[in-house]
């Protein structure tokens, strides 16, 4: 077993950190709290390539997997900018397209997605079918060469930072009542599609929208691939690279949280000259969520070799048990940093406690803890399914 980096890997790494820490956890918040994007680290990174570093040479990209794409959002996480459209954008619409898109999509929207210049975010979740993507109610009717889409999503993050929605939806006529996913790129500005801002407890500049699709028009070329049969394959290809990333964002985000306190708890001192940190009710806590960090880390690192290599079904497996590790992580990373600060904890300045709410949601969104549990006891346990 390897565990190192590629040389580029490790230069990505450096190049990216020292990025992030540029723009840094203030700038984040400040962009957040003024109902603001981070437009320009968005594009800077878009410029030096790291949006685009799993997307393939010819369409602009830097040719690289999963693997360089978790480096990315890890860092800039461990920076304090954990940026969730690295989620949808690049990981999951990128591969989906890359993967099952006709060449002319590829053309038409890889180039954009790899310098940045353009999002395309991903509608999946909707009211009434939750974790329950078999019960997804938008649907898409075929009228002549047309395809007509109507329906209602949720929490779908980005929709106004962005050109495109990566829409799943079921073609109308499904005789047998099974699911028959079909996926499409709609744009923004298409008639009929309108959205209104959810308020959420996140301190973000990234948000979710209710989504509304009243008969949006489409023409043919909308389907990603070729004919319906590529829906079930590309909803399904997304999913493990946007495990991967969410996992490394969530790693980034504990690394973030963790070196904020330790920096703190080893020079602050309230009884004579110890530092609080040399009490171990304060440094346990902090070593035992470095410990979860880290070991996460590990399972993401397998997880996304898993996935390079190819082996798509062994990925799955890691990929959900890495989102489930880092996702635990994140919110005892930060929980943990906080109580270490203290009162400083609670406070903008000391920048830990403006990530509980993004961690919190880190163990629901994109598949909540107890969705990976029923998957690893069924899968890996050979449990029957319990829903
Ligand atoms: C910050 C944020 C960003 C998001 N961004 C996007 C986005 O960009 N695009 C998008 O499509 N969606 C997005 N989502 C939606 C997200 O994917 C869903 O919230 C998530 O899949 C859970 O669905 P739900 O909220 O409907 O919960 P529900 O399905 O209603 O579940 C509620 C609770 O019940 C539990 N539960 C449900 N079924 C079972 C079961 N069978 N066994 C055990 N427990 C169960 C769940 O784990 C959960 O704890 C986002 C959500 C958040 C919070």
């Amino acid at each position: 077993m390897n565990f190192d980096l590629t040389a580029e890997q490790d230069q990505l790494r450096d190049a990216v950190r020292s990025l992030g820490r540029r723009y840094g956890h203030r700038y984040f918040v400040e962009k957040a709290k003024a109902g603001e994007h981070t437009t320009e680290l968005w594009h800077e990174a878009g410029r030096l390539g790291y949006l685009g570093v799993n997307i393939p040479t010819e369409y602009g990209g830097g040719g690289g997997g999963i693997t360089d794409l978790a480096i990315v959002c890890e860092e800039l996480a461990a920076a304090g900018c954990p940026l969730l459209l690295l989620v949808v954008s690049p990981a999951i619409a990128a591969t989906v397209i890359n993967r099952h898109g006709t060449e002319e999509q590829r053309k038409r929207h890889l180039p954009g997605l790899a310098d940045g210049s353009q999002k395309i975010v991903f509608a999946i979740t909707e009211p009434e079918a939750g974790s329950n993507f078999h019960r997804l109610a938008t649907t898409a009717r075929r009228d002549g060469d047309d395809w007509v889409l109507s329906g209602r999503k949720c929490y779908i993050s980005g929709v106004d930072e962005a050109g495109h929605v990566l829409v799943v939806a079921r073609t109308e006529d499904t005789a047998s009542g099974k699911l028959k996913p079909a996926l499409f790129v709609v744009p923004t500005g298409a008639a009929g599609m309108t959205w209104s801002k959810l308020d959420m407890e996140i301190v973000s500049p990234e948000n979710q929208f209710l989504l509304y699709l009243d008969e949006v028009r489409l023409p043919a070329d909308a389907l990603v691939g070729e004919s319906l049969d590529a829906g079930l394959p590309a909803l399904f290809s997304g999913l493990n690279p946007e495990r991967i990333t969410v996992a490394a964002m969530g790693a980034g985000t504990g690394r973030y949280a963790i070196e904020r306190a330790s920096e703190y708890t080893a020079t602050r001192s309230v009884w004579g000259g110890r530092t609080i940190g040399s009490h171990q009710g304060v440094s346990h806590p902090l070593a035992h969520a470095a410990v979860q960090v880290e070991l996460a880390r590990l399972m993401i690192q397998k997880a996304a070799t898993l996935y390079d290599a190819g082996r798509d079904l062994e990925a799955g497996i890691s990929a959900n048990m890495a989102k489930y590790a880092a996702g635990e992580a994140a919110a005892l990373a930060v929980d943990t940093a906080v109580q270490a600060l203290g009162g400083a904890g609670m406070t903008t300045e000391y920048g830990v406690a403006t990530l509980l709410g993004a961690v919190r949601a880190g163990r629901i969104a994109p598949v909540s803890r107890e969705m990976i549990l029923n998957f690893v006891a069924q899968h890996v346990l050979g449990q029957d399914k319990s829903y």
